[in-house]
């Protein structure tokens, strides 16, 4: 069966970045009729925090990426720690207590001769005496995890057959001094016990699975199918890391875009496929394909949700959007005439509101200096509401009549004195919705 997770860490809100990652692994689940785990990476104990994980949660269910099963990493300490004894009792494992600023300090010495900057493995030679001294004035080492020095090959399903030397990567530290777990064995030990089949993270995770491999190997597990996709830029190329905070689900959410939308773009963003809008997650899984993703970096950019957003709510039928209505005050009678005007005219449901109050209390008018006459004229040939769908048509042929003016220069400014604006609804439409012109006077 196909397992698949997404893994993010509680440290945050997540953001459009793991939105891609969390989407690829929940398609290719799905589409495989298997599982997809929602995992919590949550072995660090300041940074992780409650507040996070339930946020992370109600930002998946918005978007309907359900989970079949939850884990969270805090849960298995002992699994971790019976995986590192396993390592340990292999000799793969090593304890170092190099300070941070000494360890600086070789890869600075190593930079300058011209060599990679790849730990030295000087505590491999370290005594138990040695390391019993340093213990006592330096407390407990961080554990190393002995790489093989050999080349580690895998096919990755978007950037193809990858070899990576394990001489030019330092030896993984997988127990920080302090004893917390790092998270590069606890996935491993997740990602075997759970029988993961395919993982699919960013591309800043190529180094890290170079090392998990021989890890899983070590541990006697099976290598999932890995593929890493490429890193979200801004629409111009440029770095998105540092604005990646902004681009948070909640914050969208809140800015009015639908999930549809960011589901079709982030589903086909960086594919060779189209983005369009695309009705359903089962539509998407269907035609979801991980070798259609290219290697270079992919550009976001948020403004292209809006007219996602936009088109998918022009979709929708009064009664999708009952809750909506009756928080304006629509009544039931007047909802889908309402609906039907509004919905052709809105980015998002936030614009709603503005076209309610439209219809309620009249635009403020909008008219040129030269039509200021024409306008007046028009007022006295506007008969009094209530407005039903032929008013329109009898109003402008009446000003038609008198004013010999046709076309463009009939119906534009009309159009901008009742509702204030230069495009907008079919007029024959809005009008049996307004209940006061205040261009009338
Ligand atoms: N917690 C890790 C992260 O958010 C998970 C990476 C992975 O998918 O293995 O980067």
């Amino acid at each position: 069966m196909t397992i698949t997770r997404f893994a993010p860490s509680p440290t945050g809100y997540i953001h459009v970045g793991n939105l891609r990652t969390a989407l690829m692994n929940y398609l290719i689940a799905r589409k495989a009729g298997g599982q997809f785990i929602l995992r919590l990476d949550d072995t660090d104990p300041e940074r992780s925090k409650q507040e996070y994980a339930d946020a992370i949660q109600q930002d998946l269910e918005w978007l309907g990426l359900t989970w079949d099963r939850l884990e969270k990493q805090s849960d298995r300490l002992e699994r971790y720690e019976a995986a590192a004894q396993e390592l340990r009792d292999m000799g793969r494992f090593y304890e170092a207590f190099e300070t941070p600023t000494e360890l600086d300090l070789k890869r600075k010495k190593q930079l300058n001769m011209g060599k990679p900057p790849v730990y030295d493995r000087a505590a491999l030679n370290l005594s138990e005496d040695e390391k019993a001294k340093l213990r006592a004035e330096r407390g407990n080492g961080v554990w190393r995890f002995k790489l093989d020095h050999e080349r580690i090959e895998w096919t990755d399903g978007i950037l193809g057959d990858l070899s990576i030397d394990a001489a030019s990567v330092s030896d993984p530290v997988l127990i920080r001094g302090d004893g917390q777990f790092l998270y590069t064995l606890a996935s491993v030990c997740d990602d075997v016990d759970y029988g993961v089949t395919h993982v699919v993270r960013g591309s800043d995770h190529v180094t890290n699975t170079a090392t998990q491999i021989q890890i899983i190997r070590a541990l006697g597990g099976t290598v999932p199918e890995f593929a890493h996709h490429s890193l979200l830029t801004g629409s111009q190329g440029e770095a998105l890391s540092k604005r990646l905070g902004t681009l948070a689900l909640r914050d969208l959410r809140e800015a009015g875009v639908q999930p549809a939308a960011l589901l079709s773009l982030m589903a086909r963003l960086g594919s060779s496929q189209p983005v369009e809008l695309v009705g359903s997650l089962d539509e998407l899984a269907e035609g979801f394909d991980i070798n259609s993703f290219g290697s270079a970096p992919t550009k976001f950019d948020a403004d292209d949700l809006y007219p996602l957003t936009a088109r998918y709510l022009g979709g929708l039928t009064v009664a999708d959007v009952g809750a909506e209505l009756d928080a304006l005050g629509v009544p039931a009678d007047e909802a889908e005439a309402f609906w039907t005007v509004a919905r052709e005219n809105i980015t998002t449901l936030k614009d709603l509101g503005a076209w309610w109050e439209l219809c309620q209390s009249g635009a403020d008018p909008l008219v040129a200096d030269e039509d200021a006459d024409f306008i007046a004229e028009a007022m006295t040939l506007l008969p009094d509401g209530p407005y039903d769908a032929s008013s329109w048509g009898d109003w402008t042929s009446a000003v038609k009549a008198a004013t010999g003016r046709k076309g463009k220069g009939l119906f534009m400014p009309l159009r901008k004195a009742v509702t204030g604006m230069e495009r907008g609804p079919d007029m024959s439409a809005l009008m049996p919705l307004l209940k006061v012109i205040r261009a009338k006077g």
